[in-house]
């Protein structure tokens, strides 16, 4: 039965996804073609990712998927239709939308993001929880990613939709984005299943850098041996789409190669807004750090860190063993 489930979920979506593509060549989405111009996506582009549009109205899908004999609560389940209790009509989720649709590994459609033209709010709007889209576990992009490149090398993880798509534009094909949640250790499990090195590279404000701080504790439990995270910092202000399209591909790829890695990240963090002449800033910017060796798994790289950390305080490793040793008893 959930099987079943699934690929009646599966095909009900994929019927939507084409007709939002078919669309956006209607007369219609004049102003939606417009408005991805002006954004600098190509036609190219657009097919890659199945990008679409929702057309103004309550129940322009609707009657499409009626018409194919798709029953009002099939749509309500999947997120296409809206269901209101008070008045009992059902209408259209998903009205004069560019729709991005989100796909799983084998590219089935699961779910769908939907933007608006102008500065409307909510400026996105996400499918809801399905049977088939849990969207704590998706990332955006990543069969895209894995269909352009033969061979993965790393991913880059941005904050949205339009990053993943304009940083595509540029050539820069592996980028995956969450679904407007933070990125999760399940996320970060299922990259590190296709590459060994993942690249945040959040907006360039507050919330994209606090983001990139909580990444960093989600990833360390997953640093085992070989694998790389490393962080990219984008000027105040920005993000991928934004940088790219001002700066284009090359001064981007720079970027990447120049993102600090893990190490360098967790002892700048540290010592940010502290000074390290005294004392008791130091006690705090070492205490901060072997909190965060002590997230991660044994191996290499938590050895290199500790040597680090003693010579960057002048205090013997062997100290600072003995008081991680204390902080979290083996459970081994
Ligand atoms: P754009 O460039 O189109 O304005 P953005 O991706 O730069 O969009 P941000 O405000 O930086 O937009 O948000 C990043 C991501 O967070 C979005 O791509 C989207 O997935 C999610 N998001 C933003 N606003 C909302 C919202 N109101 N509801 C749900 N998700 C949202
Ligand atoms: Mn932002
Ligand atoms: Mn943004
Ligand atoms: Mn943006």
């Amino acid at each position: 039965i959930r099987e079943r489930k699934r690929k009646e979920g599966v095909n009900l979506l994929e019927l939507a996804a084409s007709y939002f593509r078919e669309r956006l060549k209607m007369p219609e989405a004049q102003v939606a073609r417009e408005y991805l111009s002006n954004r600098g996506l190509s036609s190219e582009v657009l097919a890659d990712f199945g990008i679409g549009y929702a057309p103004d109205g309550w129940e322009g899908l609707k009657r499409h998927l009626a018409e194919r004999g798709i029953p009002e609560s099939v749509q309500v389940e999947y997120g296409l239709l809206v269901h209101r209790e008070e008045s009992g009509r059902t209408y259209d989720r998903f009205r004069d939308r560019v729709m991005f649709p989100i796909r799983d590994v084998r590219g089935r459609t699961i779910a769908f993001g939907g933007r608006v033209l102008g500065d409307a709010k909510p400026k996105y709007l996400n499918s809801p929880e399905t049977p088939v889209f849990h969207k704590g576990r998706e990332l955006y992009g990543l069969y895209e990613a894995r269909q352009a490149n033969a061979r993965l090398e790393r991913l880059l993880i941005v904050e949205g939709y339009m990053d993943v798509v304009a940083l595509a534009q540029f050539g820069i094909r592996n980028a995956v984005a969450t679904l407007g949640t933070a990125t999760s250790e399940e996320h970060l499990a299922r990259l590190f299943r296709v590459v060994d090195e993942v690249v945040f590279c959040f907006d360039g404000d507050r919330a994209g850098r606090q983001a990139a701080a909580r990444a960093l504790e989600t990833v360390l439990p997953l640093m085992i041996d070989g694998r790389q995270a490393r962080f990219l910092f984008l000027p105040e202000g920005e993000d991928p789409d934004s940088l790219v399209r001002r700066e284009g591909c090359e001064a981007f790829t720079d970027r990447i190669t120049c993102a600090s890695p893990l190490s360098e990240f967790l002892f700048d963090q540290a010592a940010r807004g502290r000074d390290l002449a005294r004392i008791e800033d130091r006690e705090r910017y070492a205490s901060q750090v072997l909190g965060v060796i002590g997230k991660l798994p044994e191996g290499v790289l938590r050895t290199l860190l500790l040597g680090e950390l003693s010579r960057r305080t002048g205090v013997d490793e062997s100290r600072f063993t003995a008081l991680m040793d204390r902080a979290e008893p083996k459970t081994t």
